[in-house]
């Protein structure tokens, strides 16, 4: 028989940033668009599992409200920062505890927790770097949208631009995009805009480094895996992925040349 756990009359409470132990009532922020709905739906029920009474959880990427909840129509709800989602079992227990208790234990937990994932809250600084999207051959504004569409239901808060021309030189390698999670921005090697890279496989690099956005990069033996096995499978969901795979390899020496 599921327990009733009694719930505080006052309608929500959150935990805020940077002072982390404070539980101070705020408005609500205005939901956003970072969603990963098998992950949110993972996390609900191992959040559940600690709760006795329904429950619901939005994921935001809110600057200062991580946590929040109220309880609407006996179900509770509960706003939470998408750092939770990878979070480990003593974590999601404190925070069971403290959405139903406001368990001061579970308060400070949950704060040290926020402090050490601090990095994956979005920076509040405009970005500095002047975004160029428009190539000669390949828009990358265009690319964004429609890969953020087609794979991750809609525009996810990230900007992209061109990157820097390299320095003349010949060279072995070649970084087709990168990623910055504290800019939240992806740069596109600007060796790929060119009429013969084709469009698929633009689409690729640009859906590489979303999933770079999207997932987290788990530390293992004390390094960060930038390539999770999790990631790997994701990245197979690629409609042309071997198509994409094998043109860069076919057409790798092509782009380090005449670069
Ligand atoms: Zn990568």
């Amino acid at each position: 028989m599921p327990v009733q756990v009694p719930v505080p009359r006052r309608p929500r409470h959150v935990i805020r940033v940077p002072r982390t132990a404070t539980q101070i009532a705020l408005p609500l922020d205005p939901g956003n668009l970072f969603v990963d709905e098998s992950a949110r739906q993972v996390f609900e029920r191992r959040l559940q599992l600690h709760l006795g009474s329904p429950l619901m959880v939005s994921v935001t990427d809110n600057r200062q409200t991580m946590i929040s909840c109220r309880r609407v129509g006996g179900i509770l709800r509960a706003r939470l920062h998408h750092m939770f989602l990878d979070a480990d079992g003593d974590v999601v227990a404190a925070l069971a505890r403290y959405l139903v208790r406001r368990d001061r234990r579970a308060s400070l937990l949950l704060g040290r927790y926020i402090e050490d994932n601090r990095i994956r809250i979005k920076p509040s600084q405009p970005r500095a770097a002047q975004l160029r999207t428009a190539g000669d051959h390949h828009d990358l504004g265009d690319l964004l949208s429609s890969v953020s569409r087609t794979y991750f239901g809609g525009d996810l808060d990230i900007a992209i631009t061109w990157g820097k021309r390299p320095p003349r030189g010949r060279r072995r390698t070649i970084k087709m995009g990168t990623y910055s999670r504290d800019e939240r921005l992806i740069r596109i090697h600007p060796a790929l805009d060119r009429t013969w890279v084709p469009r698929y496989f633009m689409e690729y690099v640009v859906f590489h480094e979303l999933l770079h956005h999207i997932l987290p990069s788990p530390t293992v033996d004390g390094r960060m895996l930038f390539h999770s096995p999790e990631f790997r499978d994701r990245e197979r969901g690629f409609r042309h992925f071997d198509r994409a795979l094998s043109w860069e390899r076919q057409n790798l020496g092509k782009l380090l040349r005449d670069y």
